[in-house]
């Protein structure tokens, strides 16, 4: 049976290309709703965001994803048929200065191929096939204003867009709450009550292959981190898809760390980190020389506490979703977006 269509075309505008604002896109699209997206990125994605260098691939947000709930798990089907995901890592170990000890993971994990950002390009690619439907990038929401027939988006530059009949904020809360403060009560308490923690993430490329790890495989993929200010480290070019990539590595930090260091410089930062994972090593292991490294700084990378709802919309015509509803994971971004868009539909039918 073909999903109910709206009718007439519902008016909706997205802030935010990142995994929700991107998944609940299509599912509004798919069902005949007329949907703008606006990113402040050059490139959609988000968290889910990859530096590409010259030759080299470096997720610097999520490293890989579980695919637990069924619907999530049909599309993450797809996109392996497509040749856009594939199943990573299988190698994983939990890593200390007194040794490597092989970790059983419990959920099989994937990644984007042949970078974490291809899923999301190619859900902004879907969505934007759809009739009348549009991405913006580069372009910063910074306020909005209610119409008599509609919100109306106004952005950094001045730009105004709409009017719409519904906006969706996939925005982390903090960013949330300027544009939706002086409008709705709810959302605006909503986006207060959800805190954010900020999260450095550094990344090296090495002018050789690291030596094997003591008690670990030479072919090893991720390894969390028994150390204050590392938290995990994932070797990029043993992802599907990376595989003619020299040494390059992620480096996550701890959260309190990165909360302690999130003003520092980034090159700082990048070289704090690799003393870091230096440090994994028994002292005086030679390791190669970083031939480039760097830190983003991720200001709001997951939320500090889980939320059991999956979403909130209000009789304004605003509403939000995101990973700050549910869980900081892929998976919940996508179920996120994707169950208020139903809502949202299911109302306007
Ligand atoms: C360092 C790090 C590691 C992670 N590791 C994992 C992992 O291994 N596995 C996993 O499952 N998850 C991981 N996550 C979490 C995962 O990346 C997120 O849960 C998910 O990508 C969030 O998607 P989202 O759409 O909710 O938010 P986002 O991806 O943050 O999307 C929000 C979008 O809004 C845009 N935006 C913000 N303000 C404005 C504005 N005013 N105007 C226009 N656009 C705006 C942003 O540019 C962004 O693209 C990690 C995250 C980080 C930061």
């Amino acid at each position: 049976m073909t999903a109910a269509q709206i009718s007439p075309p519902l008016t909706i505008a997205i802030v935010g290309a990142g995994m929700a604002g991107l998944a609940c896109a299509n599912a509004l699209a798919e069902r005949g709703a007329t949907v703008s997206v606006f990113d402040k990125g050059r490139g959609p994605g988000g968290r889910m965001s990859t530096k590409r260098l010259n030759q080299e691939q470096l997720d610097l947000g999520a490293q890989a994803f579980t695919a637990r709930d069924p619907a999530f798990q049909e599309a993450l089907a797809r996109w392996i048929s497509a040749g856009l995901a594939a199943r990573w890592p299988t190698i994983s170990y939990q890593a200390s200065p007194n040794g490597w000890q092989l970790q059983h993971d419990p959920h099989a994990r994937f990644t984007g191929v042949p970078r974490m950002s291809a899923i999301t390009r190619h859900l902004a690619d879907t969505f934007q096939a759809h009739e009348r439907s549009t991405l913006k990038l580069a372009t910063r929401i910074e306020a909005l204003k209610r119409l008599s027939d509609g919100w109306q988006l106004i952005d950094t530059a001045g730009n105004t867009f709409g009017p719409y009949q519904q906006v969706v904020f996939t925005t982390p809360p903090p960013q949330t709450l300027p544009l939706v403060a002086d409008w709705d009560s709810t959302l605006a308490k909503a986006c207060r009550q959800r805190l954010q923690r900020g999260c450095w993430a550094a990344w090296a490329i090495l002018e050789r292959p690291l030596p094997v790890p003591p008690g670990a495989r030479q072919d090893w993929h991720m390894a969390r981190a028994d150390h204050p200010a590392l938290r995990l480290v994932s070797r990029n070019h043993t992802k599907p898809g990376r595989e003619h990539q020299p040494e390059s590595l992620s480096l996550m930090a701890q959260l309190d760390w990165s909360d302690r260091y999130l003003e520092h410089d980034p090159q700082t930062i990048a070289d704090d980190l690799w003393a870091a994972f230096q440090s994994l090593y028994p002292p005086g292991t030679p390791l190669p020389a970083r031939i480039a490294s760097g830190a983003h700084r991720w200001r709001y990378a997951q939320p500090a506490e889980a939320d059991d709802r999956r979403y909130l919309y209000s009789d304004s015509g605003l509403a939000m979703c995101g990973d700050s509803f549910t869980a900081s994971r892929v998976e919940s971004a996508w179920c996120s977006g994707t169950l208020l868009a139903h809502a949202l539909v299911d109302r306007s039918v």
